[in-house]
């Protein structure tokens, strides 16, 4: 690897090839772009040693502050953070039963969870030695059940926000009504879930007791980082099962660089503009639209809302009239031409979308003319 070379340069050095994401801030297809300010702070501290407790509580503080919470941590992802959250919540800051994880025997170990949420993630709590107890049956869920499920050994109940995951569930501030009002915290996973930025604070502001926010997607801060926000006593014991102590969370440890590289990140994406920004996003999904309108058989729009498309997003439906390959087939033709072209897939089996957040402006066009050719030489 010669350091003249560009990004794209020194992937190719070891034979990896670029990929277009327009999928989102999707890990599989890298994540997201890390802010050019984050990486400066992270190579001028990387070199200087600190003391890490000292940085996790100082960073806490500031991060805290920007979300409207008691405390932070830094976490390894939303992923580690999921651990944490068990972890704080099962084991607390008593360091033999933090020693025992994942064995949960004898300890509070029951996470409740509304069956509507369990997701490809939730082995996560499980691997803290969490034992779900579901309720509802996937399309509906009713407080009675939510108040029914609780034992002497619940420790939390399980909360989760997620693009195209159903509404058809016990609202969070209830949720939170009638977990507290039986002193056991709510757990709330929304990783994905920024932008938009007022959901920094909305999951805690509507009683959230511990909140996992990804660093590396829509914050665009270090990949390998995550925000675990919440009340100060969880957050402590989320921190004394964390690295750099050794116990279950040692083995996700945060590097002190990427501490201060996603504080940075975090600052800025607070401070920016969520209207130019949506502005953006929107016209380059509007680009989308204009260029494959007239494709007969396709309903194509930019979409935006507080739940599935929570950025402008431009969304290929496949109608009933379609005439070409199915969206599966079109979806694995872009994902192996020359370019990768990765699309937003997390709808309905019959739409696929462009979503805007992952890619430069240069790329919109070749976007458009590969999905052209996909769509329009096969009909
Ligand atoms: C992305 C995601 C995670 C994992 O987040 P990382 O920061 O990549 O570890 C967890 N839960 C949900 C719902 C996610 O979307």
């Amino acid at each position: 690897m010669n350091l003249s070379m560009t990004g794209e340069e020194l992937y190719r050095s070891i034979g990896v090839n670029r990929i277009i994401n327009a999928s989102g801030t999707t890990t599989m297809w890298g994540g997201s772009r890390l802010r050019p300010e984050a990486a400066e702070v992270m190579r001028k501290t990387s070199t200087v040693m600190v003391d890490i407790n000292d940085l996790n509580k100082k960073a806490g503080e500031i991060i805290a502050e920007i979300c409207g919470a008691e405390a932070a941590l830094v976490t390894s992802g939303s992923g580690g953070g999921l651990v944490m959250q068990a972890a704080a919540v099962i084991a607390g800051n008593d360091p033999a039963k933090m020693v025992s994880l994942p064995d949960t025997t004898g300890m509070k170990n029951e996470v409740i969870i509304q069956k509507s949420h369990r997701f490809a993630y939730d082995q996560l709590y499980r691997a803290a030695g969490a034992k779900f107890v579901e309720i509802g049956d996937g399309r509906r869920c009713y407080p009675w059940q939510l108040e029914a499920a609780f034992t002497e050994k619940t420790a939390a109940v399980a909360y989760l926000f997620a693009a195209f995951v159903s509404r058809r569930a016990i609202p969070l501030p209830e949720v939170c009504e009638i977990s507290h009002a039986r002193g056991v915290p709510v757990i709330v996973d929304a990783a994905s879930t920024l932008p938009p930025r007022d959901n920094l604070k909305r999951y805690i502001r509507e009683g959230a007791d511990l909140v996992i926010l990804s660093g590396g997607k829509g914050i665009r801060g270090p990949q390998g980082t995550g925000i675990l926000i919440g009340r100060a006593d969880l957050i402590e014991a989320a921190a004394a099962n964390a690295a750099p102590n050794q116990f279950l969370g040692r083995s996700m440890k945060v590097a002190k660089e990427e501490i201060m590289g996603l504080v940075k990140a975090l600052q800025i994406f607070d401070s920016e503009d969520e209207e130019v920004e949506n502005k953006r996003f929107k016209e380059m999904s509007q680009q989308v639209v204009d260029a494959l309108i007239e494709i007969p058989g396709l309903e194509i729009s930019v979409q935006h809302d507080e739940w599935n498309y929570l950025v402008p997003t431009a969304r290929i439906y496949f109608t009933r009239d379609w005439k070409g390959p199915s969206r599966d087939v079109i979806l694995d033709r872009m994902a192996n031409g020359n370019p990768a072209i990765h699309l937003y897939q997390l709808g309905d089996l019959d739409e696929l979308g462009v979503e805007p957040i992952n890619l430069l402006d240069e790329e919109v066009p070749i976007v458009i003319s590969r999905l052209r050719e996909e769509l329009l030489g096969s009909v």
